[in-house]
């Protein structure tokens, strides 16, 4: 007998006769034999339209409010479809998520989930009720209720899962899986029949929009095996596991997310803290910054780019304002119009020539690259929003994505990724959805080479690495900065016994172009990985306070969904290392 958490979306459950489909899937269930948890959405559009009702009432409704009326989408749902199972002649119970005993932080509108207690669930299900558990919703220590944020029901029927220890958590949806990139844009995408927690994380709040991504960082942090299928066709859908049970490939997926605005803190003293000092003020104002990029600067001087929501841009810019003017930047630009492209995949790391790949796929279609960020499963590139979907299918077709068999891999119903004991689980729950760094290396093996003043135009980043590439060079981290003036600067590492090589083949294509080339031969580079990274607005904070106090001063950040990479000079590899430890608690 096996425990199952359904969820069913919004469109799933859109009118009676969805309601009483998806009703009948957990029927299906329950009389084979399993415990049945379903997790329901509100029907259709209707925390759109309870949205746009109280934009109608007030310009500015109070978060409270706001939660106390979103919530209601969800406990029409939930009661609608336990009486559809009554209906048929089986046992069900709704329950709300304060009900259920949900507990979350006090942040609404996009609350955190504290704990969850899991009796009142288990003695109905003892007692053979099919449980309807209301999605996206939870009730804080002083009894007000609290929404997840937009798309929370994906967190809370994986939060369930996780602490019912459920076998598989079944996501229906209006999609049958996940693809290689949004079919929307790209109609040749494909979908994959296994994708891993990283990839998909790197994916999820890039834009594939299948899944809310903190509902990923929880089956990843607890192991629940999830399973994305279609609430409309009898189709097998994508299972996300664990890395080692997932297909490596170079590039699994592309996505896109169209809303990306870009600031930039041009010629900030170069000097420890003051990466420190703005990011502390981003996360106090709660803003989530994605994409950073330090360049290495001149003249003791460096820009500080990153990358915010769109809809964040006002008050981004207001607190960068601020921050400058404290630091003695000269200047704050910014551009609200741009796209990042990303391109991931487990097996990236041990391909060559997967950035050069990219790079050269986009300079075919002259799309202009204004910033490269890296991570070890993923290439992400900031384009004009206008170019984003060519740009997408410039590079699936790069990767083969739309003719190689990504499918027919995935195994449906093997046991459960990790079994962790009840106790152990109830633990861990203590703090849930904390940010879980998991682990933070040196690397003092490599060299960085940085070109300064190389012309901005299409198809410098895919020449630079065509020739790098050719040149048998491994590369690891690449980071573009934001072009100032024309000129861009772009900096890569390599390992530090190629360094000779890479000066040569630097020193000629700077020379072809008109650019100089700064060469560090050992540098140290600290990876922090976890989960929580991107979602957690003060993880950038907490990585820089602690090398700011200590006085040591950042050569280049990278970022991704579930990674940070600082480089630092070599010498202060070992104490970085040694604070940053301490810091996370390590
Ligand atoms: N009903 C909520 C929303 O539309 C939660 C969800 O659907 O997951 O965002
Ligand atoms: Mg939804």
């Amino acid at each position: 007998m096996a425990l199952v958490v359904q969820k069913f979306g919004g469109t799933s459950v859109a009118d009676a006769a969805k309601i009483k489909a998806a009703a009948g899937k957990a029927i299906t269930r329950h009389a084979a034999g399993d415990k049945v948890v379903v997790v329901v959405s509100a029907m259709g559009h209707q925390t759109d339209i309870l949205v746009d009702l109280a934009k109608q009432i007030s310009d500015r409704p109070s978060a409270r409010e706001m939660d106390m009326l979103l919530s209601t989408g969800e406990q029409v749902s939930v009661a609608l479809f336990a009486m559809a199972i009554q209906s048929l002649g089986h046992k069900a119970v709704s329950l709300t998520g304060a009900q259920i005993g949900i507990r979350t932080d006090s942040t609404h509108t996009k609350a955190r989930i504290k704990s969850i207690s899991t009796d009142h669930v288990r003695a109905l299900l003892d007692d053979g009720a099919i449980v309807i558990a209301a999605g996206f919703q939870g009730i804080d220590q002083h009894g007000n209720i609290t929404t997840l944020g937009r798309g929370g029901s994906d967190t809370t029927a994986v939060a369930l899962a996780a602490v019912l220890g459920a076998d598989v958590c079944e996501i229906y949806t209006d999609v049958d899986g996940v693809y290689t990139t949004d079919p929307r844009v790209l109609p040749a995408a494909r979908r994959l029949s296994s994708i891993s927690y990283d990839e998909m994380l790197e994916l999820a709040s890039l834009g594939a929009g299948v899944m809310h991504s903190r509902s990923i960082e929880f089956a990843k942090k607890f192991g629940v095996r999830v399973m994305v299928r279609s609430s409309f066709k009898d189709a097998p859908g994508t299972m996300i596991l664990s890395a080692d049970q997932a297909t490596p490939r170079p590039a699994s997926g592309v996505a896109l997310a169209r809303d990306e605005a870009r600031i930039t803190l041009e010629a900030v003293p170069d000097q420890p803290g003051s990466s420190h000092a703005v990011f502390s003020r981003l996360a106090a104002a709660g803003i989530a910054v994605d994409m950073i990029v330090q360049n290495v600067g001149h003249e003791g001087r460096a820009d500080i780019s990153f990358t915010v929501p769109a809809d964040d841009l006002a008050e981004a810019l207001e607190v960068s304002g601020a921050v400058a003017a404290v630091l003695g930047a000269t200047r704050v630009s910014h551009d609200p119009d741009l796209a990042k492209v990303s391109v991931v995949g487990v097996g990236m790391a041990r391909a060559e020539g997967v950035a050069g790949r990219m790079f050269t796929a986009l300079a075919r279609e002259g799309i202009n690259v204004r910033m490269i960020t890296t991570s070890e499963i993923k290439i992400s590139v900031l384009v004009d929003r206008a170019s984003g979907p060519a740009a997408v299918q410039a590079v699936h077709r790069a990767f083969g994505l739309e003719t190689d068999a990504v499918d027919g891999d995935a195994d449906g119903t093997a046991s459960r990724t990790v079994k962790s004991s009840p106790l152990d689980v109830v633990r861990r729950l203590e703090g849930m959805e904390d940010l879980a760094i998991e682990d933070c290396v040196l690397d003092s093996s490599q060299a960085l080479i940085t070109f300064t003043d190389l012309p901005d135009t299409p198809g410098v980043a895919a020449d630079v690495f065509a020739e790098v590439g050719a040149a048998g060079l491994f590369v690891d981290m690449i980071v573009q900065s934001h072009p100032r003036d024309g000129r861009a600067e772009l900096s890569f590492t390599v390992p530090a016994g190629d360094h000779d090589r890479a000066i040569a083949v630097a020193a000629r294509i700077a020379a072809a172009r008109g650019a100089r080339v700064v060469e560090v031969p050992h540098v140290a580079k600290l990876s922090i990985t976890g989960v929580g990274i991107r979602s957690h607005a003060g993880v950038a904070d907490r990585l820089f306070k602690p090398l700011a106090d200590e006085g040591i001063n950042i050569d280049l950040v990278s970022t991704s969904e579930v990674r940070l990479n600082v480089v630092v000079a070599a010498e202060h590899g070992e104490k970085s290392l040694r604070v940053l430890r301490t810091a996370f608690g390590l």
